[in-house]
């Protein structure tokens, strides 16, 4: 398939909605209907205070609008469709973040954590009322001193068979939970990540159900509760700190999923070993970083939409002789800004809604399949780096893209900046969860997925993959026919050719991969050397194997879905904002492809004119391409889009003034309009 001889005719955007929504468009739709009331929009200028208090009962009417209950279990009224209840938040996240993040604590992590570690009992005890949003609560995992290696918690929980009871301990201030939301006002319990101790051995991290407030919402005795105060965005979400003193736990709010502790403090686990028993219950609670990827990805439409809009309308400079002035989206660099970027975040949109698929698919089997779980954890944490990076930059390049309007608060862009921004570090922060792709690609998935403890063994190294065999994730079929028919001569191909472009993204995971295996054994095999400088000499090439693989995944996405495109012009369009995403993703890269031979100077140069010929095709359709993501307009919430008609009058009018002004033919007698608007123009 290339797109060389597809021409580009109008395209009705619903065409490319009803690819965009796929497998959950029923949720979608629901969602557009259901959240689209004023209330869910987001508000400025409040105070933090008044922030926590709307969302905390926004919270309440979202429950109430049952979407909450989705990924629930269907006995306690749920519908037990994890798929659909990652795509909730994800629509979620065009509304107020805030609200999105708060459901994500309550009913993502905390409710989610509840269902997925705890047992009969604390289902029976709890799920109920966690869905209803009528007991809120905490997933407090973090600690100030340990975030990113939570193995390393250093909390306790210990056992005492005579009173049956587990003591809840915090022995310093670096281990008191930090950052935790819903702690610092409206959590009344808290699923509390701790070290399991009985009979005087350590088990690891497991996790309690614990009340941290009384009725009157007093902390408990025992709980000391702080507030994290004011943050750069997420204003009303109420994150805290919270510090357990020898606080007795009753024996049965273990949530004893993969770990019992028998009355006379027996524990037994159906999984012996440590490290994999605490990473497969972290793998439960994937759906968590899943979401976050996803709700990363609306923050970023909806930027794009604001300033695709708000650049068809804006007009700046007139061109050389002539009197009207420019539309900003027509000058190249301002494609350049948006349009590579609307291409990647098409491109990743596709990519999570399969990992969305997998996910739902793999938790939903009767059996567990240990290696696609391990596939989906890595995936998932790279899309969630990949979604959540790219939400930050396109954010800021958006905001910039709608110059002085961007800065202000009615325009949305300020907060979806703000509030995004921690997107990269929460649910694992993003260079950490690339160390944990390429681990998983280095050794073919065979270690124990989830902890970066191995890097330092030898035994690491000796598992290290022999043989490269990449793994093609969608549209396998396909993907294989159209790379097969490359001819063997680079050149002489063309550069919109579907199957070159998948092969140079191929070829660069190969030998990247291939690379960092041979550096690290070859490292390794001098005994000299500390394990541990072996893999730290080689980090930074070894987080390239993970980003090249995640760039393929999400070009493989791409090309499926352009495939199952039925309606001719959609599809055509598709496959053009597809080689934009692939042209540009060779082209921020080609200092690589240069070194690595894989392009001659001339043809590197040829991908920067392809790009610029990809951008005036797609110029005319940019505004088709926001518009595919079909975010109604209540929720765009931005006072210079919202006031687009009008302001297009204003334009005309101005034109039109202009025009009178200057007479007949003023074009010719008109002095040379940009050179005056440059000199007038002087930094603000
Ligand atoms: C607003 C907000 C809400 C949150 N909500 C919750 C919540 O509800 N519950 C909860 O349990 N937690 C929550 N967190 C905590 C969050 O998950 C952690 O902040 C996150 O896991 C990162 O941990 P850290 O802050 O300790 O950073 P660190 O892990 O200390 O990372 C600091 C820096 O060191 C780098 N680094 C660390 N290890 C390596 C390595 N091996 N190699 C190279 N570089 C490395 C990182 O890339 C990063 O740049 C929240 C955090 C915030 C800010």
């Amino acid at each position: 398939m290339t797109s060389t001889q597809q021409h580009l005719t109008p395209v009705d955007p619903a065409r490319l909605t009803e690819v965009l929504d796929g497998r959950w468009a029923h949720v979608r739709r629901d969602a557009r209907e259901q959240l689209g009331e004023q209330k869910y929009a987001p508000v400025y200028g409040e105070t933090g205070a008044q922030a926590r208090e709307r969302i905390t009962g926004l919270l309440k009417d979202l429950a109430a609008t049952g979407r909450t209950r989705l990924g629930f279990p269907k006995e306690y009224g749920g519908e037990g469709d994890a798929g659909a209840s990652v795509t909730s938040i994800e629509m979620l996240a065009y509304g107020d973040l805030s609200l999105m993040v708060k459901a994500g604590v309550q009913w993502g992590l905390f409710g989610g954590a509840v269902e997925l570690l705890g047992s009969r009992r604390h289902h029976e005890a709890y799920l109920r009322d966690i869905i209803d949003a009528d007991l809120l609560g905490c997933f407090a995992m973090t600690e100030t001193g340990h975030g990113s290696d939570v193995q390393q918690l250093r909390t306790t929980c210990t056992y005492d068979p005579a009173t049956q009871t587990f003591d809840l301990h915090t022995p310093h201030d670096s281990a008191r939970k930090d950052y935790i939301g819903n702690a610092a006002k409206d959590g009344r319990m808290a699923v509390v990540f701790a070290q399991l101790v009985t009979q005087g051995k350590r088990h690891g991290v497991h996790a309690w159900l614990v009340p941290i407030r009384d009725e009157a919402g007093n902390p408990v005795p025992g709980v000391t509760i702080g507030d994290d105060g004011p943050k750069a965005g997420l204003n009303g979400v109420d994150n805290g700190r919270l510090s357990f003193d020898h606080v007795s736990v009753p024996r049965d709010m273990l949530l004893d999923r993969y770990g019992q502790v028998a009355e006379d403090g027996t524990y037994t686990s159906s999984i012996e070993n440590e490290t994999r028993r605490f990473f497969t219950m972290l793998g439960t609670l994937v759906r968590g970083r899943v979401s976050v990827g996803g709700s990363a990805g609306s923050a970023t439409k909806l930027a794009l939409q604001i300033a695709t809009r708000y650049g068809d309308q804006r007009r700046q400079f007139a061109a050389p002789g002539e009197d009207r002035e420019i539309v900003v989206n027509d000058y190249l660099v301002h494609q350049r800004k948006l349009l590579p970027a609307l291409a990647k975040s098409y491109a990743l949109h596709f990519a999570q809604e399969e990992l969305t698929s997998t996910m739902h698919d793999v938790q939903g089997a009767e059996s567990v399949d240990e290696a696609a779980q391990r596939e989906l954890e890595s995936r998932a944490a790279g899309l969630k780096a990949a979604n959540t990076w790219h939400a930050t930059q396109t954010i800021q390049m958006c905001r910039e893209a709608c110059g002085g309007q961007g800065y202000l608060a009615e325009n949305r862009l300020p907060a979806l900046k703000a509030d995004t921004d921690v997107f990269t570090t929460f649910e694992g922060d993003n260079t950490v969860l690339l160390q944990l792709v390429a681990k998983g690609l280095l050794t073919g998935y065979q270690d124990s997925f989830g902890s970066l403890d191995s890097w330092g063994k030898a035994q690491f190294v000796a598992d290290l993959v022999k043989e490269t065999v990449l793994e093609r994730t969608a549209a396998r079929g396909l993907i294989a026919r159209l790379v097969d028919a490359v001819p063997g001569r680079d050149e002489e191909v063309s550069l919109l050719d579907r199957g070159w472009q998948l092969k140079m993204f191929e070829d660069r995971e190969k030998h990247t991969l291939e690379g960092a295996a041979n550096r690290l054994r070859k490292g390794a095999s001098n005994k000299e050397n500390r394990l541990f400088d072996v893999f730290n000499d080689v980090q930074d090439h070894v987080l390239r194997t993970a980003t090249t693989h995640i760039d393929r995944v999400v070009l493989e996405a791409f090309v499926a879905a352009v495939d199952r495109t039925t309606d001719p012009a959609a599809r055509a369009l598709l496959a053009k904002v597809c080689d934009l995403y692939a042209l540009s993703t060779i082209e921020a890269d080609r200092g690589w492809f240069l070194e690595h031979g894989r392009l001659t100077p001339a043809r590197s140069k040829a991908v920067t004119s392809a790009v610029n010929g990809l951008l005036k095709e797609l110029r005319p359709h940019m505004r088709t391409l926001v518009d595919g993501f079909a975010i109604p307009d209540a929720w765009v919430q931005a006072r210079i889009v919202s006031e687009e008609g009008p302001r297009q009058e204003v334009m005309a009018a101005e034109d039109a003034r202009v025009r009178a002004a200057h007479g007949e033919g003023s074009a010719v007698d008109t002095p040379d309009a940009t050179a005056v608007d440059l000199e007038m123009a002087p930094a603000q």
